[in-house]
């Protein structure tokens, strides 16, 4: 067994604290979520009751199995991961945010599905969302070209039952720290460039998700507003299936 977990998440914090002093920025405009898969459910409530109710789920599947778990805790949890469009339904069940719209194709089937949901609960609100951005080029990441960015922000920022709160990336998943710069830069330039185009319902997408558990000084210093932490949290996890 690793170091508990309020141990490990103060010196997570510390870490973006120092970060953003260093960047000279407040602290408290970055938030923690921490990036929950493989984490037992034990361990999830553990970190939410030391002051961490921000979680990230990357799989449907494990998203529907644990929060059952977690309804008794006040926690806000964001889909993070690629997400099918027959696994909306069952997301939208328990998500407060979905982190990775990357088309209009998705974006439209999540104000829909938002849509029917409003229609049977009058105090239904706008689904948050943020703009899934491709800033490396690898083509193994989920994500849109950044240079496709403003027609999608346009397309989500008409829809309805969907609010844009901002952009996430994955960084270059490279040792060469100027290229991981490069890639939180780009996310911040078409964050400005999309708050700067005046389109309907894009003018509160401010958030940059950005920064993991290897990188997030790196994602502090270009103006992540959010990072997203598992294995400084959680220890390293089984390699995937
Ligand atoms: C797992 C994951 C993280 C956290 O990665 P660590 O390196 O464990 O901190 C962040 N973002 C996404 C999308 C992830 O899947």
């Amino acid at each position: 067994m690793s170091e508990d977990v309020p141990q490990a998440l103060a010196r997570v914090r510390a870490r973006v604290d120092a970060a953003a002093r260093e960047a000279g920025r407040d602290p408290a405009e970055v938030a923690v979520l921490l990036a929950v898969k493989t984490v037992t459910a034990e361990r999830v409530r553990e970190a939410i009751t030391a002051g961490y109710p921000l979680l990230g789920q990357n799989r449907a599947q494990e998203l529907t199995a644990i929060e059952p778990d977690l309804v008794d805790l006040e926690h806000r949890t964001h889909f993070i991961g690629h997400l099918q469009s027959n696994k909306v339904n069952a997301v939208l069940r328990w998500v407060d945010c979905v982190q990775s719209v990357d088309t209009a194709a998705l974006a439209e089937r999540l104000d829909r599905a938002r849509a029917r949901l409003a229609e049977a609960d009058s105090a239904q609100t706008p689904l948050e969302v943020m703009i899934q951005v491709n800033t490396s080029g690898e083509d193994s990441k989920y994500g849109i070209a950044p240079h496709e960015v403003l027609d999608l922000a346009a397309a989500v920022g008409a829809l309805p039952w969907l609010r844009l709160t901002g952009f996430m990336t994955i960084g270059a998943n490279s040792t060469d720290t100027g290229r991981v710069r490069a890639s939180y830069q780009g996310l911040a330039e078409v964050r400005d460039q999309v708050l700067a185009s005046d389109a309907v319902g894009t003018g509160e997408a401010h958030e940059l998700s950005m920064g993991m558990s290897g990188d997030l000084e790196i994602a502090i210093a270009a103006g992540a507003t959010m990072v997203r932490v598992g294995s400084a949290v959680f220890g390293s996890r089984p390699a995937p299936a």
